[in-house]
Order: structure tokens, then C-alpha cells, then sequence
């Protein structure tokens, strides 16, 4: 059977090989509770996958059918409350900030040391194992290698080449594909979107489900791409660079101000919450330091959004210089910017593919650079000046 409604692997698109791997272990896992002799049970999992495939919604619905009489059918109290982020022997470490560190692994050991208050298993959900520090990492290996019998720990990242080799060789790794366009597409047409945009969002995410999602829903989003992908055909003079540079930047900011302001708003309320300040007027002892803890969190959460927002703008004219270059090669084949095919033809007559081919290097050249913590300003203005000389 597919991932289906009614099931808790129907927030998945288009994973179903994925599924059909998982469904066995579930299966085992259950074997293995009931003390089955045969059953084996794999302790530490390792979800792989590009960015926006839904590494963590796969683990969270593996989580959901471990805890589930029914093995994940969705609509019992444990399918849910798992989905929900509310179970409680499901810890999911959803990170704020570039990093997670010693001090947070510490505690999480501790949670994997206790035994399932009400479900069958104790799970580690960490959404973002790439973001361990090696300190945090080795803190974690002891625990991920001999758990108590019935805690899990489930890790994300985007390849195992992000997490050390010393924690994915304790793990059971599990792949997610890039989901195919028609999947993304159906699934948003489920949801309501009209099949005439729900194709288009589709290709222009390129199988990331969140942007195609974002693409479907708000238009502010998808002029933003469309702003983008006209800039390269302005660059005149080093001036237009610098610009163009700028506005990427200016948007990327302002998107990312949305975003982080609603989060921080509700993380400095629970912290209140937690600390009961406001209630007395008194500070309890450590509540500054954590405080402090937790509005560096967001600085640098704030910084890891812009950065993100400036990588989608880099795969948008990535994705529209590959497009040239299909058509300098063979105008027949379909364009994942379709609804731009003329301008797009346009440019592919004005060049040629080796100086397609140097556009294309210099996009991947900042892409790289960000990675190496350039600023992304800084690295905006350098590739758009290259693009205007290509
Ligand atoms: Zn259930």
C-alpha cells in the first residue's frame, strides 16, 4: 500500500520506496516488543535527504507508527499527538540556531536514558544532526550505540558526508529522494491549489515541498522569483551589480524578518512561562544566562534565514541558466522556468553555451562561498559581476 490519507505517512510526497522500507521495520520493532526471539531492532536511525524531500516529516511518521497499536494509522491519540510534536516520549530537537551544542546533547543523553512513560518507545527526533558540533557529537556516540532497550534516536541531515563518520556508522541510514514534480503537483492540487499553478509551483521548486508550497500560496512569493530571474538581463554596468546584489540581500532580510519575529516572539513568551517572571517581579537564579542563551540563539538563527533566503535566490537563476543551456543544446525539451520560455529563448540566442557555462559556474561559485561563511552581500556582488562579464 502507498502512503495514503488516513495513514501517518500522508504528510510524505512522493516517497513511497521510502515508505515500503520503513513499513518493515515498524513491523519488526512491534516483533521485538512483544519479545519475539527473531526480531532484531535497530536502536539509532539516520534520515538523508535533499533539502525541502521532508527528512523530518519522515521521521516524525516512523515515530508515529512505532508508537501506534495500528503500526501508523494516523488517527489514534499517539499517531496524532506524535505528528503534533506533542507526544510525550517523542523529544524532537527543532533547531534555532546554526549549531547544537554539548550542553543541549547532555540532556538529551539524560531523556534517552529514561523508559517511555506511556508510549512503547523513548524516540530522539534531531532534525538537524548536520548542525551537531563535534563536541555534542561525541557526547551523543555512547548513547546512540548502546540505548536503553527502548529508546530510539532518530537523526536528520541532508547527506551522511554531514555527520561524523563515527555517528553514521552506528546508524541505520535511510535515503529520501528528491520527490518527482507530478507528485509535488498532485499534492498541492489535493490541498486546493488550481492544477494550472500547482504545476507550475511545482517545477519551480524544483521538488523542494516547502517552496512549492510557498510558491502555490502567496503571490509576494512568487513575484520575488520572478524579480530575481529578470535581474542577470539588467546588469549593465558594475553599478547594476551592486544593486542587484543589494536587493537580493534587502529581500532575503525582510523575508527572513517575518519569519524570525513570529518565532521569537513565542520562544521569549515560553521562556517567560518557564521562568515565571512578570508574575513576582523576582529573577530566579540562572534565568539572565539563559535569557542570554536564548537571544543569541535567534542572532544567529536571524543570520542562518538570510543565508537560506539567498540560496533559494541562487537556485532560481541557477535553474533559469540551465534552462538557457537546454535550449542552446535542443529546444524541444521542457523548461523548468516554462512560463518564461521566450525571454528564456531570447537569451539563449544572445549567447552562447560557454559563456552559459561560466554563468553558471560563477552561481555555483557563491553557493560554495556562503557555505564557507562568506557574507552573503559581499558574495551577492562578486557573482553578479561576474555574471555581467560571462
Ligand atoms: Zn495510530
Amino acid at each position: 500500500m502507498a502512503a495514503g490519507q488516513g495513514s501517518v505517512w500522508a504528510g510524505l510526497i512522493g516517497q513511497e520506496p521510502l515508505v515500503d522500507a520503513l513499513r518493515p521495520a515498524v513491523e519488526a520493532a512491534q516483533r521485538w516488543l512483544s519479545g519475539r526471539a527473531d526480531a532484531a531492532m535497530t536502536h539509532a536511525w539516520l534520515f538523508t535527504g535533499p533539502p525541502g524531500s521532508g527528512r523530518s516529516t519522515a521521521a516524525r511518521a516512523f515515530a508515529g507508527a512505532l508508537q501506534c497499536d495500528e503500526g501508523g494509522c494516523g488517527e489514534c491519540a499517539a499517531c496524532r499527538q506524535v505528528l503534533a510534536g506533542s507526544h510525550p516520549d517523542v523529544t524532537i530537537v527543532d533547531t534555532a540556531g546554526l549549531t547544537i551544542g554539548v550542553d543541549d546533547v547532555r540532556e538529551l543523553v539524560l531523556k534517552a536514558a529514561m523508559a517511555p512513560t506511556m508510549g512503547r518507545w523513548s524516540v530522539i527526533l534531531v532534525q538537524d544532526a548536520d548542525r551537531l558540533t563535534d563536541q555534542a557529537a561525541n557526547a551523543m556516540l555512547k548513547s546512540i550505540e548502546e540505548p536503553p532497550g527502548r529508546t530510539l534516536w532518530l537523526l536528520c541531515a541532508p547527506t551522511s558526508d554531514d555527520v561524523m563518520p563515527t555517528i553514521r556508522s552506528r546508524c541505520r541510514q535511510v535515503t529520501l529522494r528528491t520527490p518527482p514534480t507530478p507528485a509535488v503537483a498532485a499534492a498541492l492540487e489535493a490541498g486546493g491549489v488550481a492544477p494550472a499553478l500547482a504545476a507550475f509551483a511545482a517545477r519551480a521548486s524544483q521538488g523542494h515541498v516547502g517552496r512549492a508550497r510557498a510558491l502555490a500560496r502567496d503571490e509576494a512569493v512568487r513575484n520575488r522569483r520572478r524579480e530575481v530571474l529578470g535581474l542577470p538581463q539588467r546588469l549593465r554596468d558594475p553599478g547594476d551589480c551592486v544593486r542587484a546584489a543589494h536587493n537580493v540581500h534587502e529581500a532575503a532580510k525582510e523575508e527572513s524578518e517575518s519569519i524570525a519575529a513570529a518565532l521569537e516572539q513565542r520562544e521569549l513568551q515560553l521562556h517567560a512561562e518557564a521562568w515565571g517572571t512578570g508574575t513576582r517581579g523576582v529573577r530566579a537564579r540562572g534565568e539572565n544566562g539563559a535569557l542570554a542563551e536564548l537571544k543569541r540563539s535567534h542572532k544567529s538563527r536571524r543570520t542562518r534565514l538570510v543565508r537560506d533566503s539567498v540560496d533559494r535566490a541562487l537556485l532560481d537563476l541557477l535553474s533559469a541558466q540551465r534552462d538557457v543551456l537546454r535550449l542552446q543544446s535542443d529546444s524541444g525539451v521542457e523548461l523548468v522556468n516554462e512560463e518564461m520560455r521566450p525571454e528564456l529563448e531570447a537569451a539563449s540566442r544572445r549567447s552562447r553555451p560557454v559563456r552559459t557555462l561560466r554563468r553558471i559556474e560563477a552561481l555555483l561559485g557563491c553557493r560554495e562561498a556562503m557555505a564557507t561563511n562568506v557574507a552573503p552581500l559581499l558574495a551577492l556582488e562578486q557573482t553578479f559581476l561576474r555574471l555581467a562579464r560571462a
